[in-house]
């Protein structure tokens, strides 16, 4: 079964295509700034890779693009054997509790949740008509971001606010990254040679965005993204917590709209706007050599973030078998994991410091005599999105 998962954002486009149950990958690559000028499309397939700039006007363009390319590089011979394609989507509210076929009323219920995610539902959906138009023999699954974590609790869930906010709009923490959550903690249970039911793991995905996730028998008990991604730990460019009375001081001291502050906790906050230098993790860590004290405060404060809630979910586990890093900046950033793990002595959580110089692979990172495994897991979002997309097309 060949299955394509896609990733549609409101000016690119990432794709896997991928042989099932074999998770073989036979092609993957990005289309990038799509309706703007010299949109980029980049295709690797085996091994060698593809690039071309070109105007791409609409994503209906993009995928015709992709589909075409496919075809025409060999890839597929007809694409007839595409069976599905597999969607990411950012929000799934309350209503998904797992992947889902897409038919019509889950259109609609992806399009009533918008509200919650107004940047990535819709980009999400105009990917998804795309390829229903393109490819009409192929049905669609949606993956959802927030439905791993609709195990979480009301305890959990529940902010300590006016209960209507809730009732009349939806208000309470939905958490993202679920499926890569899922998808470390599940190779996180296969490292340790246990069944998931039976283990008990704390997820960090630190990348431009980054949360973590308490694990708990295969599943979401808390995690650290909220009601929107801006919440929990400190980001590329996302403050993660503050204090909220911040935005209305903030607003009347620079004569600004809230939204316009809210803006900047989301896009001048987290690495950028404490070090003022970049919202990229190596340019900090260049910056930190060098000796720059506002880069050192940035790696640190989010270090102290994480190591916070690392120590939060270690209580809500009571005990956890495995720590593990992934995305960009977990999987390879051996300075940010010894930061947060340095944190974490009281629990006799250590670091080996030759293993943690793995970078961007499966690495035990701990020291044999730490209480905690630490691991290193390369994420692999679009190989969970090819397991779902095949599980349902067999229902
Ligand atoms: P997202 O998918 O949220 O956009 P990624 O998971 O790709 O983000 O992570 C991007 C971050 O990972 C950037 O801060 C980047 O600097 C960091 N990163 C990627 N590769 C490395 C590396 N080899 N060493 C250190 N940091 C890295």
């Amino acid at each position: 079964m060949k299955v394509i998962a896609v990733n549609a954002g409101s000016s690119s486009l990432k794709f896997q295509l991928l042989d099932m149950p074999k998770e073989i990958v036979l092609a993957s690559g990005v289309i990038e700034r799509i309706g703007l000028k010299d949109s980029i499309f980049s295709i690797k397939f085996n091994d060698d890779p593809h690039k071309e700039i070109k105007q791409i006007e609409t994503p209906k363009d993009a995928v015709n693009l992709l589909l075409e390319r496919l075809v025409s590089l060999g890839v597929v011979q007809d694409l007839e054997e595409i069976d599905v394609v597999g969607h990411r989507v950012v929000h799934g509210g309350e209503k998904f509790s797992d992947s889902v076929i897409i038919d019509d009323e889950v259109m609609k219920a992806i399009k009533d949740v918008s509200d919650l995610a107004p940047l990535h539902n819709p980009a999400n959906l105009t990917g998804i008509k795309a390829f229903n138009e393109a490819l009409p023999h192929a049905p669609g699954v949606a993956v959802f971001d927030t439905a791993f974590h609709q195990t979480m609790g009301p305890v959990e869930y529940m902010y300590s606010v006016p209960y209507e906010w809730y009732k009349k709009y939806g208000v309470r923490k939905y958490g993202f990254h679920g499926t890569s959550h899922k998808y470390v903690s599940l190779r996180a249970a296969e490292l340790l040679g246990k069944k998931p039911e039976d283990t008990k793991v704390i997820v960090c995905h630190i990348g431009n965005g980054a949360s973590l996730c308490a694990v708990k028998g295969g599943k979401s008990i808390d995690t650290s993204m909220g009601f929107t991604p801006l919440a929990g730990i400190a980001m590329g460019t996302r403050s993660g917590d503050i204090d909220p009375a911040i935005v209305q001081y903030i607003a009347d001291k620079e004569n600004k709209h809230l939204d316009e502050v809210i803006e900047e906790l989301n896009t001048k906050s987290g690495y950028l706007g404490l070090s003022g230098l970049s919202s990229d993790s190596r340019d900090l860590w260049d910056a930190v050599a060098r000796g720059d004290k506002k880069s050192i405060l940035a790696v640190e404060k989010q270090a102290k973030m994480i190591a916070d809630y690392i120590g939060a979910y270690y209580l809500a586990l009571e005990g956890c078998d495995a720590i593990c890093f992934t995305a960009g900046i977990g999987e390879n950033a051996s300075e940010t994991r010894k930061l947060i793990v340095d944190r974490l002595g009281a629990l006799n959580i250590n670091l080996d410091v030759e293993r943690n110089l793995a970078r961007g692979t499966e690495t035990l990172v701990s020291t044999k005599d730490s209480s905690v495994k630490v691991y290193s897991i390369p994420t692999n979002e679009e190989v969970m999105i090819a397991r779902d997309a095949q599980r349902l097309l067999k229902k």
